[in-house]
């Protein structure tokens, strides 16, 4: 049931064995629909093997999403027969916009629309309903520590990595010596609203695209499902009339779609596609230049389409992302893995890191 997770190289200070294995940190990935948690233990094992979801009702405002949470750390703990008295701290996570410390943003959020979010110190509140340490991160930045810990194992607090995560936005995160660049305001690792050149990226009369955050030509107008219906679709349907997306309901329907013609290699979709891995290309080398990291990881639910478009997907960023020989030589190019669990375990993770600090 139980399996060893060898990525964590970090060795607790000054415990026994026994005492390290009876430790419990919990992760709390805080979604729009769900709460997805997972256990580990000091000993750096993962107790539960597979996604553990629960309704995570943010949309009836804080009180009610508090509980849920609670909930779902008495559902993830009963799973795996362990009491609260054992837990030594949870990692939380959530979509920002918010604070280093977990405060919502006052202006709200696509998931914390309802007015008790704004300024609502989640992270505090959470810690004080428990009684226990609560470490806040954004969940992009929670699955970026996952990532660089499964793919690096005993050797992640050597190594550097920058995640890019395609979904509804362009999520990710920075990690540098095994630990999440957080920021002075927490704001460390938005990629997704990093300028980009459009020159060479955009088509002909192909207007530059908007992101939500008002920018123009950022990554996430290009690298992500509101991109696609914002902006790659509506000009590729003018240039490609006769396709069948023309005919779907409404434009947010079909942008969902497009990761299916992906699959079956139609053209409309691998002009976006290609789009979108030259943005995520030219982040890459932004960030080459400023951080020379170890691995670019690569995650979303376009990477999660069959083995072949993975792989072509995943060849194109790195043709895209330009890099000196001496980088070219040591820097791998990786899919994020078990994506669904990642900010859990992320933030589980990073809930460790802080109980093993000095
Ligand atoms: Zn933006």
């Amino acid at each position: 049931m139980s399996w060893v997770f060898r990525g964590l190289g970090i060795e607790s200070r000054n415990v026994n064995n026994q005492e390290r294995a009876s430790w419990l940190v919990v992760g709390l990935d805080n979604g729009g629909t769900a709460n997805s948690a997972t256990v580990l233990d000091g000993s750096r094992r993962f107790l539960v093997d597979h996604l553990v979801e629960s309704p995570s009702r943010v949309r009836e405002g804080p009180e009610v999403a508090i509980a849920a949470l609670v909930e779902a750390l008495d559902r993830v703990l009963d799973l795996t027969g362990m009491k609260r008295e054992s837990v030594r701290a949870i990692g939380l996570g959530s979509p920002g916009p918010a604070s280093a410390d977990g405060v919502i943003s006052s202006r709200g959020a696509t998931n914390f629309s309802e007015e008790g979010w704004r300024r609502f110190e989640f992270r505090a509140v959470l810690e004080r309903r428990l009684g226990v340490p609560v470490l806040y991160n954004n969940d992009g930045n929670a699955a970026a520590l996952y990532a660089h810990h499964s793919y690096f194992g005993s050797e992640a607090e050597l190594r550097s990595s920058i995640s890019a995560i395609v979904g509804t936005g362009l999520g990710g995160g920075v990690v540098e010596a095994g630990r999440v660049i957080r920021g002075a305001a927490g704001m460390a690792g938005e990629l997704g609203h990093v300028h980009i050149p459009m020159e060479g990226l955009l088509a002909d009369a192909q207007p530059v695209p908007v992101c939500n955050c008002g920018f123009a030509g950022d990554v996430e107008s290009i690298a992500s499902l509101t991109g696609i219906e914002r902006n790659l679709l509506p000009y590729w349907l003018k240039r490609f009339p006769e396709h069948e997306l023309a005919r779907v309901g409404s434009i947010g329907q079909a942008a969902r779609l497009v990761r299916s013609y992906g699959d079956l290699e139609d053209p409309l979709a691998l002009e976006i596609f290609n789009q979108q891995a030259m943005a995520l290309g030219r982040l890459f080398t932004i960030a080459s230049n400023f951080l020379d990291p170890d691995a670019f990881f690569v995650g979303g639910g376009l990477v999660e389409a069959s083995a072949k478009f993975r792989e072509w997907f995943l060849a194109l960023v790195r043709q895209y992302t330009s890099l000196r020989e001496e980088q070219t030589e040591i820097v791998s190019f990786a899919v994020i893995p078990d994506l669904d669990m990642a900010g859990a375990r992320g933030a589980a993770l990073a809930a460790l890191q802080w109980l093993h600090e000095p």
